[in-house]
């Protein structure tokens, strides 16, 4: 997910991610009643995420029932994550995009998925590179069928880069006649279930299965550059509560 920027953001920096964010319980005690996504209807689709994890810890679920389903899933990273770990070297940046590259392989091969396209641009600017980021999207999707679905980080997530990937998916979408969805990640912290920055009347449900959960945790923990501590001192970028709300809220698109 990468929280080094996250003082960029107005809604994370007001729910600082070491006070928890919204409980996992808050969630399910509201018993969001959404209507269910129809996978049926999906010819391919591709997932694009802002950091290596983003597409597994938002859409990570779904992407393995389409995929259990034979549709052909495929995963972009805007960025290798390279900031993810606040003051760090140049060398230190590059070992750590190398590392989280490698572990967005592993986890695509663990949800049954094709190697991902990796588009390496700098983790912290995609919003500077939006343009030509809406410009490679727009490449990829015109490789595939008409109405394939376009899954991207939502645009009002709360993070500067999840929104930026989120707007470029969106303007390829229009280009190519895709169908965009927006997934949220971080949206799940700093929201609360009646939240009136959240668009609750384009939300769907996802209608996932035991086994995609399972898939998606276990894909999860092939990112364990964000699951340990970077530094004695310091904590995971990716908290072991923030992965146990993901997996227990499910999996829900904006379309
Ligand atoms: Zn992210």
């Amino acid at each position: 997910m990468t929280v080094a920027q996250l003082g960029n953001s107005v809604r994370l920096a007001a729910r600082p991610l070491a006070e928890g964010g919204t409980p996992t319980q808050a969630w399910i005690d509201a018993g969001l009643r959404l209507p269910q996504l129809d996978l049926g209807g999906c010819p391919e689709i591709v997932v694009v995420g802002a950091h290596p994890d983003d597409e597994t810890l938002g859409f990570g679920a779904t992407a393995v029932l389409l995929a259990e389903a034979g549709v052909r899933v495929q995963i972009v990273s805007a960025s290798d994550g390279g900031a993810a770990h606040p003051n760090q070297s140049l060398l230190q940046s590059f070992k750590l995009e190398r590392i989280r590259r490698a572990e967005l392989y592993c986890a695509a091969g663990v949800m049954g998925l094709n190697a991902p396209i990796c588009l390496g641009l700098p983790d912290g600017q995609i919003a500077v590179h939006e343009e030509r980021l809406a410009d490679l999207l727009t490449e990829v999707l015109a490789t595939k069928p008409a109405g394939t679905w376009c899954a991207a980080t939502w645009r009002g997530d709360g993070h500067p880069d999840h929104e930026a990937v989120g707007r470029a998916a969106a303007l390829a979408a229009e280009r190519s006649g895709a169908v965009l969805m927006e997934y949220p990640v971080w949206m799940w912290h700093w929201a609360l279930p009646d939240d009136a920055a959240v668009p609750w009347d384009r939300a769907y449900s996802a209608p996932l299965t035991r086994f995609a959960v399972e898939r998606k945790n276990l894909a999860a923990q092939s990112f364990r550059s964000q699951l340990v501590s970077p530094a004695p001192s310091a904590a995971p970028v990716l908290p072991p509560f923030v992965l146990s709300r993901l997996l227990a809220v499910g999996e829900v698109v904006f379309r």
